[in-house]
């Protein structure tokens, strides 16, 4: 039960004054959810304003507020060019307040002619008109915001304006409650932190790396609390000892022998599950190292020892993508594997069930289905989670079999994350790494090309298909994967590619109905269709040998991780691959860098530290404005320097305090809370 004390925090955003349906929009598209989300929806940046009396004194692109006279209004009869306030300031230099789309209607509102008005916002010249777009205040008195000066700039979704979010803000933060101090008194001292809630306004009013400090710290105290938590209730609760006799294995024909790095991840495997204690093991391979396999020997294990295993995929595409391989893989042992997915429905699923119940089912495949309620295992013992980036997904499903035996728990990341990153997602777990890919691989070919050689590229890719030859085409990653936006950037290279190739193109995006990707990714996977068009979402585990070439449309958009996660789709099979990165004609420096990088290494290691230097760990570690992400207020670089602090911190609290009893332990509940790690309190009697 959540601490009362919370619960003005834990009240839904339509509770805030001025939120209605249509404001819950951008708001959720924020994730800001609770009034808490709002209350820790942190400026990116502060502006700071300087008042001038005319324009002389300011300079281009320069945060300015200044009183002006409004002239005369321009334009509002096409709805798509901009509309045009022009004014005056007091010593008679025009500029003009520019609006577009529905913007201007507020514009005929604030800003009728004749009349005076204090305008704040970034001067800009656009021609040989000096203008502000979008002024960020319009009022008929300086009043007290643009006296203030220094003012937050907030994430924004379409819908949403400075000045609403500061008010949903202001709203929010006057409702924390002062709670009770969690972290170290020495600790607080020593680094002269504020207490939460005054950190929290600090954090808000303008840059204050102390306040800031203290609330990433809060967030990473609350997650290593919580990963050792379970870790330490895992350890407490018996699983089952998985010793496997050959029998299932034995018969297993695979086409190439095993790598060492795999035979070796496998014998990890084997001892831990070996024991009583269940597993919690992190399988680390780049794309292509083969993780399938490994996955398939373990869950065997499982098999041989009378249980069933199952493995779990962010996507029904992966889930049925691994329920054929590891089907044909193991049809030589007799182990009956089946897929489940949410969209089995009536005699399918009643059967499914049934298998699963009387243990007829060896092995599951599918989406978070498995784990539904209504899903019951004779004696499921073992589950693989592919391509993990959901945050504590392993600790949840150590947890989800409450009361019978915790089963043992086998991660796979394509993603190389340094060791605090995997520290912070996973805490302490133990990890297997395939650093070694199998024989044979040639190096894939990058090339960066303008994306004015597209009509080239068409015809290399028609020669290609002409040899039998399949390809891969990503488009662009617009604005967020598969919004709106890139839908329609695929929907139209899909047209395109139609015309030059017919029947031989298919497309996969987000957003199509499954039956219809399914098709889609068969007549591809199966070879009928040469060529996919696809909008980020062949990203991870899609396994086509025959695929030779990639496309990357505006492959400056993609992080490097990214990149070399797509990649990978082609290279697996024993001819030669070409991977091409399209990109637009203005690069910035770092983005030239980084296809260069992309072009001169094929090792994911180093193109994930190259990508946290160039860009900081946020896709590493999930998008931050996603709720997916592992942490949202701490960033990349509190999370390198005070993590370590703060796991060590989690662990003399565990140590002294196991059950978080005490005064120190009972604000440490509320912590976890706060921070929607509940699910370490859970572990503990009466929590
Ligand atoms: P990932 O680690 O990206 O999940 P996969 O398991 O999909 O990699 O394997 C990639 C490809 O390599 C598959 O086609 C698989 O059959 C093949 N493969 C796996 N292990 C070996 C090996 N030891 N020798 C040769 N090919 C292998
Ligand atoms: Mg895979």
């Amino acid at each position: 039960m959540r601490p009362d004390i919370l619960n003005p925090l834990f009240a839904e955003v339509e509770t805030l004054d001025g939120v209605g349906p249509k404001m819950k929009k951008p708001l959720d598209r924020l994730g800001l959810t609770r009034v808490r989300d709002v209350a820790y929806h942190l400026p990116e940046r502060f502006v700071t304003r300087r008042a001038v009396q005319t324009v002389d004194e300011a300079g281009e692109g320069e945060q300015i507020v200044l009183k002006l006279t409004v002239t005369e209004h321009r334009g509002g009869r096409n709805p798509r060019a901009p509309y045009r306030v022009l004014a005056q300031d007091s010593i008679g230099n025009v500029i003009a307040l520019t609006y577009f789309g529905r913007a201007s209607y507020t514009a005929k509102k604030q800003l009728p002619v004749g009349e005076v008005r204090w305008v704040a916002g970034k001067l800009e010249r656009y021609g040989d008109m000096l203008q502000i777009v979008h002024p960020d205040h319009v009022l008929e008195e300086g009043g007290d915001t643009l006296q203030r000066l220094c003012e937050p700039v907030y994430a924004l979704a379409e819908g949403l304006t400075q000045p609403r979010i500061a008010g949903l803000v202001e709203q929010a933060l006057a409702r924390a409650p002062e709670l009770p101090e969690w972290n170290d008194a020495n600790q607080v001292e020593r680094e002269d932190w504020p207490k939460w809630r005054e950190a929290l306004k600090a954090a808000h009013k303008g840059e204050d790396a102390k306040a800031r400090d203290r609330l990433a710290y809060d967030e990473l105290l609350a997650n290593s609390l919580a990963l050792m938590l379970v870790r330490a209730d895992n350890r407490r609760r018996k699983g089952q000892p998985l010793i496997g006799d050959g029998s299932y294995r034995g018969k297993l024909a695979l086409p190439f022998p095993l790598t060492g790095a795999q035979k070796r991840s496998i014998a990890e495997i084997e001892g831990d599950l070996a024991q009583e204690a269940p597993m919690l093991r992190l399988l680390q391979g780049d794309v292509g190292a083969g993780k399938t396999v490994v996955a398939l020997e373990a869950m065997l294990i499982a098999v041989e020892a009378g249980a069933q295993a199952a493995l779990l995929a962010p996507t029904e595409l992966l889930a049925r993508q691994h329920y054929e391989t590891l089907r044909r893989m193991a049809a030589p042992t007799g182990a009956e594997v089946v897929l489940f997915t949410g969209r089995d429905k009536g005699r399918a699923r009643e059967s499914i069930l049934m298998g699963l119940l009387d243990g007829s089912i060896d092995i599951v495949v599918g989406t978070h289905a498995i784990f539904q309620d209504t899903v019951a295992y004779r004696n499921l013992a073992m589950v693989v989670i592919d391509e993990q980036h959901r945050f504590g997904v392993g600790q949840r499903l150590m947890l989800a079999g409450k009361g019978k035996r915790a089963p043992h728990v086998l991660a796979m990341t394509a993603t190389p994350i340094p060791r605090t990153l995997t520290l912070a997602q996973y805490g302490e777990l133990d990890v297997s790494k395939l650093d070694e890919l199998p024989p044979g691989r040639q190096a894939i070919d990058t090339v960066v090309m303008g994306q004015d050689k597209i009509g080239l590229l068409v015809d290399r890719l028609a020669a290609q298909i002409a040899e039998g030859r399949q390809a891969y085409w990503v488009c662009p990653m617009v604005r967020e994967s598969d919004g709106p936006e890139e839908i329609a950037a695929a929907e139209a290279r899909y047209a395109a590619l139609r015309e030059r190739f017919g029947e031989d193109v298919v497309m996969v995006h987000g957003q199509l109905a499954p039956e219809l990707k399914d098709a889609a990714m068969e007549r591809f996977a199966s070879g009928d269709a040469k060529l996919l068009v696809a909008t980020t979402v062949i990203e991870v585990g899609v396994d086509v040998p025959n695929a030779t070439l990639m496309v990357i449309e505006q492959a400056e958009r993609f992080g490097l991780a990214q990149l070399h996660q797509l990649r990978g789709r082609v290279g697996r099979g024993s001819a030669k691959s070409i991977c091409i990165l399209l990109r637009g004609d203005t690069l910035s420096e770092t983005a030239r860098e980084r296809l260069a990088l992309m072009r001169d290494t094929q090792d994911g290691f180093q193109l994930a530290e190259e990508d946290l230097r160039l860009r900081g760990g946020g896709e590493l570690l999930g998008t931050r404005q996603s709720g997916d992400a592992a942490f949202r207020i701490a960033d990349l670089e509190q999370i390198t320097r005070l993590l370590p602090a703060a796991h060590d911190d989690a662990r003399l609290l565990m140590e002294r305090d196991g059950g978080l009893e005490g005064r120190r332990g009972e604000a440490a509940r509320i912590l976890l809370y706060l921070f929607e790690r509940d699910f370490g309190v859970r572990t503990l009697r009466g929590g």
